[in-house]
């Protein structure tokens, strides 16, 4: 093993608050594997909380593995030093259970590689993180089990029954834990597929249920999702990150986040503050994580006693609607420059085909509101491809940006600065569990048209700033979110071949199939066999309501029974 790599471990470990050092012995050793770098993945929330969760256990050690950094690839393959964890800097093979925790699909090949380079064949491993319980099935032939849900609810379950059937061969083991709601075993279902290439069936074998039901929390104070790891070498580094709701109840209609996480649910505010307090010693600013927290009915008096202790705040995301001037007051007393919005669509036509619900006048006077109180540059989202758009949508997202600049940047003359917009535009990727799981992708030509239109459209427009995401990687998400099994073999190719584009060329599977094919209506999709409790005529009905523009208003738990989860 690298000398070097082992000591920039231990350097890495020091600069750390909050580490859970254990002494080895008999206990279940768990590797707890985020398939990016350290600097990424210590800024999960979900990662950390797992990690946590599970060090809370006296039976149970879990030590954190990442992907190397960039500039450490060279000493592990010249020392041949297989990937190790950061704890104790041992090796994957010496744990009893390799675990990932996979937020996102374009980390799928890095899961493969760290299990390359660890030494660990590709079919060892255990999997939870976001991605499980919206579609695991392209990660299918590298895992033994899924976690499906909310690592809370599932986590002490699984640990429990592993060290009680410990003892049993593999395949029993496994037959074992598929007894646990929330756990998934590919290897007991398998799928037939008709000539189409569509799926005819997924049959389950021997004990595991035709179903498998997400877990979810029902008392959302019972378990607080906070950092517990400070260190000065992450994305928010010198931030105490802090989970004040889960889900939320808009029913955006392209939003996965809006739908996994039904129903909507929001913690005490003091508990919230108490659960922090020991922390603050480590952060000068407090994230609040929601997926829309200007929604969290009680943001003042969380933000309000937090300044007053001399701590900034910083929210994830707002919306228009929601938007107060007392958090517009926070934020800027915080040292924040920019305002984050998320439009999503040019017209409002558009907005209420994806169900946002913002009107053109909400837009500019939040905009306004937060350039009134001394926060001069704005930051929209934009998405598009989305199902109905056409070239008068594209032209709404130039004017609005146009008339933003003209009407509401004038304020920051007063102010004697300039402000600046910036667009983030992102194609639609249609995810798994949206009312647009059945919609096809847009064509990665037609998006790379939309997005130099309106590039060409703003360039001469001083303090307009156009951002995008390629929308070649989207084709890559999206393959990767809407495949089925198949699609491990392009993982695989990648992985052997170095690259995505090798990959899919030597796997041979029509990739465009799975991103560019309008889906039916009765069609079997690859996550069906995952319950959520949405009921999926409730998403085609959606979709049928998009189609037609027509907005839903927000979920209302527990009164209301629409889409099946409460
Ligand atoms: S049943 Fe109603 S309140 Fe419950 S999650 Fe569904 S839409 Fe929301």
């Amino acid at each position: 093993m690298s000398r070097k790599l082992k000591e920039k471990a231990v350097h890495r470990l020091s600069s750390e608050k909050g580490t859970i050092i254990k002494r080895w012995g008999r206990k279940v050793t768990v590797a707890l594997i985020y398939p990016n770098t350290y600097y990424v993945g210590m800024s999960n929330l979900g990662y950390q909380q797992v990690y946590y969760l599970l060090n809370q256990r006296e039976d149970t050690i879990c030590e954190r593995v990442f992907l190397p950094d960039r500039e450490d690839m060279d000493e592990y393959q010249r020392t041949g030093t297989p990937i190790f964890s950061l704890e104790s800097q041992r090796l994957l093979r010496e744990f009893d259970i390799i675990a990932f925790s996979i937020p996102f699909e374009n980390d799928y090949l890095n899961a493969l590689k760290i299990l390359q380079m660890g030494n660990i064949p590709l079919l060892a491993s255990i999997s939870g993180g976001v991605t499980s319980f919206l579609n695991p099935e392209p990660m299918a032939d590298f895992v033994d089990l899924f976690l499906i849900g909310e690592g809370e609810e599932v986590v002490n379950e699984f640990i429990d029954s592993f060290i009680k059937n410990n003892d049993a061969e593999k395949v029993e083991l496994l037959s074992k834990l598929t007894k646990i709601e929330g756990v998934y075993v590919p290897s007991l279902y398998s799928v037939r597929y008709k000539t189409d290439g569509t799926i005819e069936s997924f049959v389950q074998k021997g004990k595991a249920s035709r179903k498998v039901k997400r877990r979810w929390i029902r008392d959302i104070d019972s378990a607080h999702t906070l950092s517990r790891i400070f260190t000065p070498e992450t994305e928010f580094s010198g931030m105490h990150l802090v989970e004040i709701s889960r889900g939320c109840g808009r029913g955006c209609r392209f939003c996965t986040a809006g739908f996994i996480y039904l129903p909507p649910r929001i913690r005490n505010p003091k508990s919230i503050l108490d659960k922090i307090e020991p922390g603050l010693k480590n952060a000068e600013k407090v994230g609040l994580v929601s997926a829309a927290a200007s929604d969290y009915p009680f943001i003042n008096s969380l933000c309000a006693p937090l300044i007053a202790k001399g701590k900034k705040v910083s929210v994830s995301s707002l919306r228009m609607d929601s938007t107060t001037d007392e958090l517009v007051d926070a934020l800027k007393e915080s040292g924040h420059k920019t305002m984050t919005f998320a439009p999503e669509a040019g017209t409002e036509r558009l907005r209420n085909v994806i169900n946002k619900g913002i009107s053109e006048d909400d837009i500019l006077k939040s905009v306004e509101m937060a350039i009134s109180r001394g926060i001069l540059n704005a930051k929209l989202y934009f998405l598009i491809g989305l199902p109905t758009e056409t070239d008068e949508d594209i032209e709404g997202i130039v004017k609005l940006a146009k008339r933003i600049k003209k009407e509401v940047l004038a304020l920051t003359k007063e102010a004697g600065r300039i402000g600046t917009i910036t667009l983030s535009i992102n194609p639609l990727i249609p995810k798994p569990w949206t009312p647009f799981q059945w919609s096809p992708m847009e064509d990665v030509k037609s998006l790379s048209n939309k997005l130099k239109y309106i590039k060409e459209s703003l360039k001469k427009e001083g303090n307009i700033e156009v951002i995008h995401e390629n929308p070649k990687d989207s084709y890559l998400q999206a393959l990767l979110s809407r495949g089925d099994r198949r699609v491990g073999g392009i993982i695989r190719a990648a992985l052997e071949t170095g690259s995505w584009n090798r990959g899919i060329k030597e796997s041979q599977v029509e990739t465009d199939f799975y991103v560019y094919r309008m889906r039916g209506r009765d069609e079997i999709f690859p996550w069906d066999f995952i319950d959520h409790g949405i009921e999926k005529g409730y998403l085609w009905k959606e979709y049928e309501r998009a189609l037609k523009g027509q907005f839903t208003p927000p979920c209302n738990p527990p009164k209301c029974h629409r889409c099946g989860v409460c």
